[in-house]
C-alpha cells in the first residue's frame, strides 16, 4: 500500500496574516526598479517563506500527536547544549520528551520524530521541508511546485511615548514583513516513505488545524496580534498533479475520481498507516 504513496506530499496552508520574524525574503529589489514604496497598493511583490518556522510548527504538532499516544518525543534541543535555563530543559524531560537522540540507543532509527527530523551525527531527517514561494499573481502560482498566492506587506508601527506630557510623541518606527491572504501548498518530500511517517503527518496536520487558535500552535511571529492562525489540511496523497491543482481552483470542485480517492484514503490507506504509527510509537 505504501508503494502507491509518492515521495512528494503537500499541505494546504491558508492564513489571513503571516509574520515570519523578519525573515520573509522578498523580490522587491528587482520588482520595484528602485522606486519601491511600502504602501503602494500596486506593488506586485513576491517572495519566499523560509522553511524554518514551518518546520518548527509542524514538528511541534507531531510531538503532540506522539505524546497523546502515551509516548515521549525527541527534545528539539541538543542534550549537550549549554542551556541557559537548565530547569526548563529538565522540566521538558518530565513532560513528554526524551533527550534528543537518546532513542537511537534503543532502536536503530530512533523514535519516529528523530527519524523524520534527523539529529546529530550528520544524520539527515527523512522529511525534507521546503520553503514556500509566494506571489500575488494567482495565475503564476504553481501549486505542484509548492507555491502559494500571497500578498507581501510591510507593516509599520509607531512606538509612542507613554509619558502624558509627550502627547504620544513617536519614539521609533518598527517595520515588519508580513504576508496577507496566503493560500498555497507546502511541499514536503520524504527521503524514504514509511507508513508511520505519512500517518504522523496526517494526524499532526489535523491536530494543528484543530488547535490553530492556541498560542502554541500558531505559525511565525505576531501571534499576540492574530498572526499565524493557519487553516491547514493534508492534500490527499493519492491525488495526481492535476487533482492537486484543482484543490486550489476556486472555480472547480472535486471530480468523482477525487471523491473516490478521498474515500479510499480515509477507509483503506490511512487506517493501515495509523496502525503502523501506533506500532512504531510503542517501540520507544
Ligand atoms: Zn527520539
Amino acid at each position: 500500500m505504501i508503494d502507491s504513496i509518492g515521495q512528494d506530499v503537500y499541505v494546504r496552508i491558508q492564513t489571513d496574516l503571516l509574520v515570519i520574524g523578519d525573515s520573509i525574503m522578498t523580490d522587491r529589489h528587482h520588482a520595484s526598479n528602485g522606486n519601491y514604496e511600502d504602501d503602494d497598493p500596486q506593488n506586485q511583490i513576491g517572495g519566499i517563506v523560509p522553511a524554518f518556522s514551518l518546520s518548527g510548527w509542524l514538528r511541534h504538532g507531531m510531538e503532540k500527536v506522539v505524546q497523546e499516544k502515551g509516548a515521549t518525543a525527541c527534545h528539539p534541543g541538543e542534550s549537550n547544549a549549554n542551556f541557559q535555563m537548565e530547569g526548563v530543559y529538565n522540566r521538558d524531560l518530565e513532560v513528554g520528551y526524551h533527550k534528543k537522540g537518546s532513542c537511537v540507543e534503543d532502536v536503530d532509527n530512533g523514535c519516529v520524530i528523530f527519524d523524520l527530523f534527523g539529529g546529530f551525527g550528520n544524520r539527515p531527517g527523512k522529511v525534507m521541508r521546503r520553503p514556500i514561494k509566494f506571489s500575488p499573481v494567482r495565475s503564476s502560482v504553481d501549486y505542484t511546485r509548492g507555491q502559494a498566492e500571497g500578498h507581501y506587506r510591510r507593516l509599520n508601527r509607531n512606538i509612542v511615548s507613554r509619558n502624558e506630557g509627550d502627547n504620544r510623541q513617536p519614539l521609533r518606527n518598527v517595520g515588519l514583513d508580513a504576508v496577507g491572504n496566503f493560500d498555497g501548498a507546502w511541499h514536503l518530500s520524504f527521503r524514504e516513505v514509511k507508513p508511520e511517517f505519512v500517518a504522523l503527518l496526517a494526524e499532526a496536520i489535523d491536530y494543528l488545524d484543530a488547535h490553530k487558535t492556541d498560542f502554541m500552535h500558531q505559525l511565525g511571529g505576531a501571534r499576540n496580534f492574530g498572526g499565524g492562525i493557519v487553516d491547514c489540511e493534508l492534500v490527499n496523497p493519492l491525488y495526481n498533479e492535476t487533482e492537486l491543482s484543482r484543490v486550489f481552483d476556486r472555480g472547480k470542485g472535486a471530480t468523482n475520481k477525487m471523491d473516490d480517492k478521498v474515500e479510499q484514503w480515509e477507509n483503506e490507506y490511512l487506517p493501515e498507516f495509523q496502525a503502523a504509527l501506533v506500532e512504531r510509537v510503542e517501540e520507544i
